[in-house]
């Protein structure tokens, strides 16, 4: 992708966005920078995909369905009952036919960046993190050991995130997707193999 080709994006993205959710893409835009710098990953997908990992979020809820169903994505019972969840799917197939991405690390990050996936990527797990701790992020708590983790350990940042996200999901009782629980217990196992120092 060519330097011209980003900006493009970065300009459809402030069209197609409300100006709160362009703030926040930016922020994940340039933390998932970041985040690539320090833990060795390629710095431009990772600019890329934080810059359209939320590209279907100003979608109507309506033609985000439309859009799963008409291409044979399946929607589960709490994307059913949540729509605006389906944004990570309905953008994934957004950035391949709208934007033009063929990097399936680019496209696999904005599909998993809202449940997280177990045995994630590098980039997945940039995109993950990245999407929780940038700076216009203020409510979550725990945020800023979690920034600071994020930049030491990041599957341990990883971790922290899902304990965190699961915990609040909870309080509010049915909205949890399954792929959320079954990343936390994942990622739960793979902490407990690694001897702690
Ligand atoms: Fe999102
Ligand atoms: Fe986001």
């Amino acid at each position: 992708m060519k330097a011209a080709d980003f900006t493009k994006l970065r300009k459809s993205m402030e069209k197609s966005l409300d100006a709160r959710r362009f703030e926040h893409t930016l922020g994940v835009t340039y933390t998932a920078a970041s985040l690539a710098m320090c833990h060795g990953g390629d710095v431009r997908r990772a600019q890329i995909a934080g810059l359209l990992h939320d590209c279907a979020r100003n979608i109507d809820n309506q033609k985000k369905i439309s859009i799963c169903q008409k291409h044979n994505i399946e929607i589960n019972e709490v994307e059913r009952n949540y729509p605006f969840l389906l944004h990570a799917k309905a953008g994934s197939y957004l950035a391949m036919q709208k934007y033009g991405i063929r990097d399936e690390d680019i496209i696999q990050a904005i599909l998993n960046h809202t449940t997280g996936r177990p045995g994630m990527s590098l980039l997945e797990k940039i995109i993950y993190v990245a999407d929780y701790i940038e700076p216009g992020r203020k409510k979550a708590p725990n945020l800023a050991a979690i920034r600071q983790e994020a930049f030491c350990d990041l599957d341990k940042a990883l971790f922290m995130i899902l304990e965190d996200t699961l915990a609040y999901l909870d309080s509010l009782e049915d909205i949890t997707d399954p792929m959320t629980r079954k990343t936390y217990e994942f990622y739960k196992d793979q902490m407990a193999s690694i001897p702690q120092m």
